[in-house]
């Protein structure tokens, strides 16, 4: 799949460690020099705004997609290519999924995984065909991935479906598996006439 534009979620706060502070910025670096622009938050604080920071100082392109009632609260970034302000947060992450073609989600708190999380469900409902994906910067979400795979293990979750998720723990490695990446035929949910 060919990824020219990528959204990415991840913390408005920095974490408490500068090792995902760093990985963000290494990470908006990397996007600038691929040519491959960041949609995100709009936000110029935490990780948010280290990523758009990093990929803005690398020559990138990189558009914020923030509700107006956030744009004080998350301080919106004022030096984006684009900021694109919505009347609501469903609004807000249903442009950031137009304008990609594919997701990842760095570090971050419950904003975060909310929307890789409901991201990932549209994949499996075959509402888009788009990569989606965790930067596991230092092992940030092996539990998660863990606890993942153990929704497999006891039967909620159909293995097609996990591997829809994607870990990388590094950017070139996320790149990669992006590019080689073709979306399983995910049978379409059909309404049962018969129960
Ligand atoms: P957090 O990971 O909690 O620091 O939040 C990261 C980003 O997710 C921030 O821009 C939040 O505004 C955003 N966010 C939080 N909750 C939601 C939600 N329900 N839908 C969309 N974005 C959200």
């Amino acid at each position: 799949m060919d990824i020219r534009s990528l959204c990415i979620y991840c913390g408005s706060n920095p974490g408490n460690s500068p090792v995902f502070i760093e990985a963000a910025r290494s990470f908006g670096t990397l996007l600038a020099r691929r040519g491959i622009r960041v949609v995100y938050g709009g936000a110029s604080i935490g990780v948010m705004g280290a990523v758009a920071d990093a990929a803005l100082a690398a020559g990138g392109e990189v558009v914020g997609v923030i509700p107006q009632a956030l744009v004080d609260r998350e301080v919106a970034h004022n030096g984006l290519t684009e900021l694109i302000v919505t009347r609501s947060m469903h609004e807000r992450k249903a442009r950031m999924a137009e304008l990609a073609d594919g997701f990842v989600a760095l570090p971050g708190g419950v904003g975060t995984l909310e929307e890789i999380f409901e991201i990932w469900t549209w994949s499996q409902l075959g509402l888009h065909a788009k990569p989606c994906g965790l930067l596991n910067v230092a092992g940030y979400y092996d539990a998660l991935a863990s606890f993942l795979d153990n929704t497999v293990t006891h039967g909620f979750v159909n293995a097609t479906h996990r591997g829809m998720l994607m870990t990388a723990d590094s950017g070139d490695a996320l790149l990669q598996a992006y590019a080689a990446y073709q979306a399983p035929i995910v049978a379409k949910w059909v309404e049962r006439k018969d129960t």
